[in-house]
């Protein structure tokens, strides 16, 4: 029984590297293989490319209104693997379509994303594979102040900000993606004063 995989992490934590280094393995072997993404991101077209410079061809971009069971069911000949990049952007559906796919024509999928979203929440796609994903797997990377990095603040003109829109592709004029322990989180996202929370149990004055 092949499995759903879902490797996720925080911003820049080498995603998009390790999906193109693990594609490059299969077909080194003589395996066939798919790169699927969502196209809510419009960053890198229809490459996906990594920071340090390497990149792949996307085989199909999928909308949120678009079955990837049906574009994909008669496409699978000779494919041993399908990975998807930018999975956080994936619907509750098309999660559940993956699903099928790896089961019913036992093919390995391997999804990549971000878990939560800069306010802490997860995305569509990133809680529906946390729901149901066979192995799910943790990418880590790292805070400035030298923690493990599990979460993402967001910057605009070099300010944190707790609210507004939940995407905003990376690479946006004036927008800045940071990874962040939880409490660099806490401390420059929520702004919450630690030694009040000890002194009086409140986070606010
Ligand atoms: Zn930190």
């Amino acid at each position: 029984m092949a499995k759903l995989t879902f490797k996720y992490a925080t911003m820049n934590s080498g995603k998009t590297l390790d999906l193109i280094r693990t594609a490059y393995n299969y077909e080194e072997n003589g395996y066939k293989v798919l790169v699927i993404k969502p196209s809510i991101d419009t960053k890198g077209g229809e490459q996906i490319a990594s920071r340090i410079g390497v990149s792949k061809k996307v085989d199909y971009l999928f909308k949120p209104e678009d079955s990837i069971l049906k574009t994909l069911y008669n496409k699978l000949d000779e494919v041993r693997c399908i990975f998807v990049d930018e999975a956080q952007f994936l619907t509750e559906n098309q999660v559940d379509d993956l699903f099928i796919i790896s089961k019913v024509f036992n093919r390995t999928i391997i999804c990549y994303g971000l878990r939560l979203n800069f306010q802490m929440d997860a995305f569509e796609g990133s809680k529906r594979l946390l729901e149901i994903a066979d192995v799910l797997e943790d990418l880590k990377t790292m805070c400035a102040c030298g923690n493990i990095a599990r979460y993402v603040g967001r910057k605009f003109n070099g300010e944190f900000e707790a609210v507004g829109s939940e995407v905003v592709i990376d690479g946006t004029e004036g927008f800045e993606y940071v990874p962040l322990c939880g409490d660099c989180y806490l401390q420059k996202v929520k702004k919450i004063n630690y030694d009040l929370v000890k002194k009086r149990g409140v986070i606010n004055e």
